[in-house]
């Protein structure tokens, strides 16, 4: 700061742990202590770190169900100092409450500082082996059966990596809508990342939601989905694409009455033609 130059009250934006409570910058530890006030999605989890690092800055709640009756207490805390704004995980306002309150600071001309550091979204996505230079998040998925194969539907043509948080008992049912409305493409599930039961199983999907057909996951999950190869989503289907994603279908459990109808929905062919294909 320049003399004579006060600096404004600001809202900092502060990534956190997505599990492993080391993955945390010096200069968010820096900016928690120095607030005059955090607003945190749960006071009991950023208690819980703030303990670690021996903060004692004020806490107050900011979370899904006040954010909006929460904003003026924020904003007249600003008046006179920074405030912190941390979510339960990751980064705020990724799928996680902060969006409103950016955007009421910046109507009010007070400068809004974000800081870098962990988020499920990048870190999954770099984990996952599928093309990193293009992609898009998706937040949730939606829960209801006709909404999320909607929504896949209108990712189908989508080039770039395919990004979604999902919940554990949510996967299988997910999976196998992306197999019957998007084809067989390479998915990647990072479950448990930063923690001690870490993993990321990658492959194509029928064999990833085989494998959690058998082995129920649990935790917390982000889904990365391989984007639109060429035209593929535009083109009828030859036989071949037709047989290898029934076969696909049925390695991964389905009945095969089951199978033939979700390919012949997907293809355009007629069910029964699906269902005589030979492809066992
Ligand atoms: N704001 C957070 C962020 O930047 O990552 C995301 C908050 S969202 C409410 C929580 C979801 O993120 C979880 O349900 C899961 O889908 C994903 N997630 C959070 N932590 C994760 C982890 N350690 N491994 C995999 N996915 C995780």
């Amino acid at each position: 700061m320049g003399q004579g130059l006060e600096k404004m009250p600001t809202l900092y934006i502060v990534p956190t742990p997505i599990g492993n409570l080391e993955d945390i910058t010096l200069r968010a530890l820096r900016v928690l202590h120095e607030s005059t006030l955090i607003a945190a999605e749960d006071t009991r989890t950023t208690r819980k770190l703030l303990a670690r690092y021996e903060i004692d800055t004020p806490l107050t709640s900011y979370h899904e169900h006040n954010k909006l009756t929460k904003l003026d207490a924020v904003l007249a805390a600003l008046d006179t100092g920074d405030v912190a704004l941390v979510s339960d995980a990751g980064t705020p306002g990724i799928s996680d409450p902060g969006y409103e309150l950016v955007q009421v600071a910046l109507a009010r001309d007070i400068p809004v500082v974000p800081l870098p550091g962990p988020s499920a979204v990048i870190t999954a996505l770099v984990a996952s082996g599928l093309p990193t230079d293009r992609f898009v998040f998706v937040g949730f998925l939606p829960r209801k059966s006709g909404a999320l194969r909607k929504a896949l539907a209108d990712l189908a043509a989508e080039r770039g990596t395919l990004i979604a948080y999902e919940s554990p008992n949510r996967l299988v049912d997910t999976l196998a809508a992306v197999l019957d409305v998007l084809g067989e493409r390479p998915v990647a599930v990072a479950r448990e990342l930063t923690k001690l039961y870490e993993e990321v199983q990658r492959g194509p999907v029928s064999d990833v939601l085989a494998h959690y057909r058998q082995t129920p996951p649990k935790g917390e999950i982000t889904l990365v989905i391989g984007g639109a190869v060429e035209d593929a989503t535009d083109q009828p289907w030859d036989a071949d694409r037709v047989c290898e994603t029934l076969r696909a279908h049925l390695d991964a459990g389905e009945t095969r009455s089951a199978a033939a109808r979700a390919v012949a929905e997907a293809s355009g062919w007629a069910r029964r033609d699906v269902y005589d294909l030979d492809v066992d």
